[in-house]
């Protein structure tokens, strides 16, 4: 079963008032807005997983940079302390010997008496798996052969500089993450029709069946998974 298009949470603006807008209108006598993060999927879900900040290209970077001085603080919600502040470097599969740039931070500037609470953001790289050198597109090849073929096997056939040891412990933490990305998924279409889940392989075969299904079209759907639901994948 497809998704439609309505089936889409759309992002949410809010006044800092806490006023709810439609997108693309404003409050008369105000030109200060912030998006709200929590509006993606509801405060009420809030207890699924933090809500983070993603970007996927020098473009999306820029359009964040741009208006981080309108950008409340996730922390301490205050607008204007936000400034850029480094970068974070790590492996992956596609780069296992040069190190590439796997999220931006942010900091919440409480120096020279800004108000700011002193706190850092990552910005990550919505490619990147966070604590592991891989790529979501790497993970997502794993995936889909560790679910069609012999877990040694998918070992064997994925190429990259990797421990088998490392990759069970990958696996280990797709199987843990499943239960979260079912419910994140639903949101936005129903599991498609599959056979009953009589296995750990079958249950996660059907979550990549599912994670294909709510965003047909994309490339790298645990791409597209990290940076509609601002959370991580797993
Ligand atoms: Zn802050």
């Amino acid at each position: 079963m497809r998704c439609s298009l309505e089936a889409i949470p759309r992002p949410r603006w809010e006044h800092l008032s806490g006023t709810s807008l439609p997108p693309g209108l404003s409050p008369e006598g105000s030109m200060i807005f912030v998006r709200d993060p929590l509006s993606i999927f509801g405060r009420d879900r809030l207890h699924m997983a933090e809500v983070r900040w993603f970007y996927r290209d020098a473009t999306e970077w820029n359009a964040i940079i741009e208006r981080l001085k309108l950008t409340a603080c996730p922390h301490c919600k205050r607008v204007g302390t936000l400034i850029r502040h480094g970068l974070l470097f790590g492996f992956d599969e596609q780069s296992p010997r040069r190190k590439t740039v796997r999220a931006r931070r942010v900091f919440c500037s409480n120096r020279n008496a800004r108000p700011g609470c002193g706190r850092t953001i990552s910005v990550w790289f919505a490619e990147k798996i966070r604590r592991l050198s891989l790529t979501t597109r790497g993970l997502w090849n794993f995936l889909q052969l560790a679910v069609t073929g012999t877990f040694v096997a998918a070992m064997r056939g994925f190429d990259c500089s990797l421990s088998d040891r490392t990759l069970q412990r990958v696996w280990r933490r797709f199987e843990l993450a499943q239960s979260r990305i079912r419910t994140a998924l639903m949101s936005r279409c129903p599991p498609p029709d599959q056979a009953p889940e009589n296995s750990s392989r079958s249950a996660a075969a059907q979550v990549l069946a599912h994670l294909r299904d709510a965003f047909p079209g994309a490339d790298s759907p645990i791409t597209a998974f990290q940076q509609t639901t601002k959370t991580f994948f797993m």
